[in-house]
């Protein structure tokens, strides 16, 4: 079996988590809205203990956490969400990366076809963006500021901190969608000041289809955002529809593990970027970092090996690793990446560019004996 080593597009439920939900499913039986049943307040247990551990690992407060279907659904009614309160204020400009995920910039876009207007603003080939850049394009009308935390392609951390910093002091909403850095950079996340923040559960090792959107009250106000969907009252109305009790319960424990283990898995995944790292050196190939290493996420790296095409090398090792050249949003067909194209990498460069991302819940071993395959495979196609 080949050694999976996409862990940014999905990755593998922790089998504590697995056991949790099986659990739920076999004996908490009923709907958490239910209200008049004992069936009914238990699955609500469940979903209220989940919210704690949601928002003990966010350090924020369970009554700012709203379970949704994962981060897309989470991205789309942090934005579409102030659709109203923009007509009420004339205030319709939107700035972003043009390094979303498509689930911010499909959605930004959409905003700028009802008569939004949209900035975009690019990285450097550092594949950062830059923080006064963004906060310099802030005007009277801006109404949201989105970024991510950590790009999914290049594992670039992106200054959140900052841009959270100065909007703290505008009437400007910011959203984060911190899909990639959610249990990940835990310090980082709960010192980062925003108002609407997004993430999925299947990233941290939690069950796919289930994530939130956390919203920061101010005072005892929400931020001013709508349910985009029409239906119950669930979630404050926010998401309505059942909610998913097995799945909120997987996502609960997902963020108490990442909570309890992050020192440790941040240990090991930078462990086994060394290791990676020092099997190509090692290996006489030649090959590039894609992004400025000093702000990269321990658990991910895009690198360029010139010469190799990247969907060849996918493809003829495809029983040793398991890994990428883009997000598996846009993977169907090749097309260069968007993110690699924003930050000024060369077409010919982005060809031969592969994105490789990992969890702490790997052996060294395994990664040792399989991307070696891989590298020898990359050596002979250079000849
Ligand atoms: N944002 C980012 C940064 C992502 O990496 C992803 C998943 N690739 C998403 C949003 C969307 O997550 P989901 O598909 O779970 O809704």
């Amino acid at each position: 079996m080949s050694v999976y080593l996409d862990y940014n597009a999905s990755a593998p439920i922790d089998g504590r988590v697995l056991d949790k939900m099986i659990e739920i499913y076999r004996d908490t039986v009923g709907n958490a809205d239910s209200r008049t049943h004992n069936h009914g307040e238990k699955a609500r247990e469940v979903v209220e203990t989940s919210r704690t551990q949601v928002a003990a690992l966010l350090g924020v407060k369970a009554d700012e956490v709203f379970f949704t279907s994962g981060a897309t659904e989470s991205n789309n009614i942090a934005i579409q969400g102030l659709t109203e309160y923009a007509e009420k204020t004339y205030k319709k400009h939107i700035i972003t990366s043009s390094i979303e995920h498509k689930a911010v910039l499909e959605t930004v876009k959409e905003m700028g076809k009802r008569g939004f207007d949209v900035d975009f603003v690019s990285p450097d080939i550092s594949g950062r963006v830059d923080a006064n850049r963004i906060l310099s394009l802030v005007r009277e009308d801006t109404l949201l500021v989105s970024l991510m935390h950590v790009n999914n392609e290049t594992g670039i951390i992106q200054p959140v901190m900052e841009v959270g910093e100065a909007l703290a002091e505008k009437e400007v909403l910011f959203h984060v969608d911190a899909t990639q850095s959610c249990g990940k950079l835990v310090k980082e996340i709960r010192q980062l000041k925003y108002d609407m923040l997004s993430f999925s559960a299947h990233k941290l090792q939690g069950p796919q289809g289930i994530g939130a959107l956390v919203m920061r009250k101010k005072g005892y106000k929400l931020p001013p955002v709508k349910n985009i969907l029409f239906g119950g009252q669930q979630e404050h109305g926010i998401r309505p529809g059942t909610i998913p009790v097995a799945l909120v319960a997987g996502c609960g424990l997902a963020c108490a593990l990442a909570a309890s283990e992050y020192t440790k898995r941040q240990e090991t995944n930078k462990r086994i970027k060394d290791t990676i790292s020092q099997l190509l050196d090692n290996s006489g190939l030649e090959y590039r970092y894609n992004g400025n290493q000093d702000y990269c996420i321990e658990n991910t790296m895009n690198i360029c090996i010139p010469g190799v095409m990247s969907e060849a090398l996918m493809l003829s090792t495809k029983e040793y690793c398991s890994l990428s050249n883009g997000s598996a949003c846009n993977s169907k067909s090749y097309s260069p990446s968007y993110v690699l194209v924003a930050m000024g990498v060369p077409e010919e460069e982005i060809e031969n560019s592969i994105r490789i991302s990992w969890g702490a819940d790997m052996s060294l071993e395994q990664i040792r004996e399989h991307f070696s395959k891989l590298i020898a495979v990359a050596k002979a196609m250079k000849c």
